[in-house]
């Protein structure tokens, strides 16, 4: 702070406000490392897109008081402390919200999934971290974690977040998979030999049930370990060895024994499921979003759009495996298997955005690096989406599905102070949304533009 700058702070206080104008006009800029949450922020944004509303509003600031949005607005007078960040020639939005991911787990560039048990649970989580940290100066300060190969680990992640000791979005966590043995979601390591494990095999395995008694007694377990949504593998999966991802695994009266405990705990229950009937089982056995979606058909779109069911489309990462993916030499089975479901899921996604089927913002990140989940916005526009959709599919409509309409995915008073600002008009140009200049969590700016700290 300069000497200038502290003797009107001192002048302020010594007439209590009396000097408003010198008071009001020179808040105290935001210094990098700085924290801010339990202070006064106030964020000039050239353009302001606030998460719900189909409107821009030109120059605005975004007052955050001790993590919250307190009010928005052209002419605010800002409170004597303010710290203050100006972004002339940006556009803000709401943190955005990605409601597919694995911060666990890392781009499987192997089918040799012993890698799991080989490493210790603390090695895991050096990458845990690495991920999360990426996730957020992406701009992503929310994320719903659907599932850890090492069960638990995104729990022990959620809350060294919310803890303050490791920088990270704000998470719901599934635990584990709820999965057939075999299934999708099962980390079955034939002939493995269990002393070698440097992580549990047991760990590997936790959702693993057959028949709907045992799912339901797993899907309460995961719950009561501090499971904030549960996650069940319908159908076979696409980077799963010997797994078919259009063939049902499954049972409905299994779905619909998990999708009971969820609810009756106040919990959401997110289906994955690539093939056309297990869409629609896990729509009628009450999932409140399906998760890849990826064969679904007409009937499938129209249930869902009738039963208020999301759908969360990773459409971007098939471009991902079959570039990087096959360049590192991924399995023929993963490569073929992915060439089989993006083009068609494309398709499905137009489909149901022509329909009015809510659709959520989720990229299976851990497919390829978190950091890069913005990169989808770009083919959910050219497939169909207005740009402003895919903004609110990724914020106040990813947040409704989520149970958490009221604390993010919009910048309007009483939300978290979660921001994201990007140079230009990401309305004109979507891969602006790649290109982070400032990201806010809390009140607390975790992300700076380049260039000097405002003066
Ligand atoms: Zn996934």
């Amino acid at each position: 702070m300069g000497r200038s700058r502290q003797a009107l702070r001192w002048l302020c206080a010594l007439t209590g406000g009396l000097l408003v104008s010198a008071c009001v006009t020179a808040p105290l800029p935001v210094t990098p490392g700085q924290s801010a949450a339990s202070q006064v922020l106030a964020v000039h944004c050239a353009r302001l897109i606030d998460g719900v509303s189909p409107v821009v509003l030109i120059d605005q600031t975004v007052l955050m008081v001790d993590g919250k949005v307190a009010s928005v607005g052209r002419h605010l007078h800002l409170p004597r402390a303010a710290q203050r960040l100006e972004l002339p020639r940006h556009t803000c939005l709401p943190g955005l919200l990605d409601l597919h991911t694995h911060l666990t787990d890392i781009p499987q560039n192997t089918a040799d999934f012993s890698i799991y048990p080989r490493r210790s649970p603390e090695e895991h989580y050096v990458f845990a971290r690495q991920n999360a940290k990426a996730m957020l100066e992406a701009g992503f300060t929310t994320a719903r974690d659907v599932g850890a190969y090492v069960g638990g680990l995104d729990r022990e992640l959620r809350d060294d977040i919310n803890a303050g000791h490791t920088p990270g979005p704000r998470m719901q966590v599934a635990i584990a998979f709820l999965t057939i043995a075999g299934g999708g979601g099962d980390m079955l390591l034939p002939g493995f030999p269990a002393r070698e494990a440097k992580t549990p095999l047991s760990r590997l395995r936790m959702g693993v049930a057959r028949g709907p008694e045992e799912f339901a007694v797993k899907a309460q377990r995961l719950i009561d370990q501090g499971a904030d949504l549960l996650k069940v593998i319908a159908s076979g999966a696409v980077l799963a060895l010997g797994g078919v991802p259009g063939s049902p695994e499954m049972k409905p009266e299994e779905l619909a024994a998990v999708a009971r405990v969820a609810h009756a705990n106040g919990r959401r229950l997110a289906a994955h499921a690539h093939g056309a009937q297990s869409v629609k089982d896990a729509i009628l056995a009450g999932a409140d979003t399906i998760e890849h979606a990826s064969f679904i058909d007409e009937e499938g779109l129209l249930l869902a759009r009738e039963h208020h069911v999301a759908l969360a489309m990773d459409i971007y990462n098939g471009d991902y495996i079959d570039t990087e993916g096959r360049r590192q030499g991924w399995p023929a089975e993963f490569l073929q298997k992915n060439i089989d479901t993006t083009e068609v899921q494309r398709r499905a996604f137009t489909r149901a955005v022509q329909l009015g089927v809510p659709v959520v913002f989720a990229t299976d990140a851990a497919v390829y690096p978190h950091g890069l989940n913005a990169r989808q916005f770009r083919v959910m526009v050219e497939r169909g989406m207005t740009p402003m959709q895919a903004i609110q599919a990724a914020t106040s409509v990813a947040a409704g599905f989520m149970g958490w309409s009221d604390r993010v995915g919009q910048l309007t008073p009483g939300h978290y102070g979660d921001l994201l600002a990007v140079e230009g008009d990401p309305l004109m140009d979507i891969t602006r949304l790649e290109q982070p200049a400032a990201v806010v969590k809390g009140g607390e700016v975790v992300r700076w533009p380049p260039g000097p700290p405002a003066q």
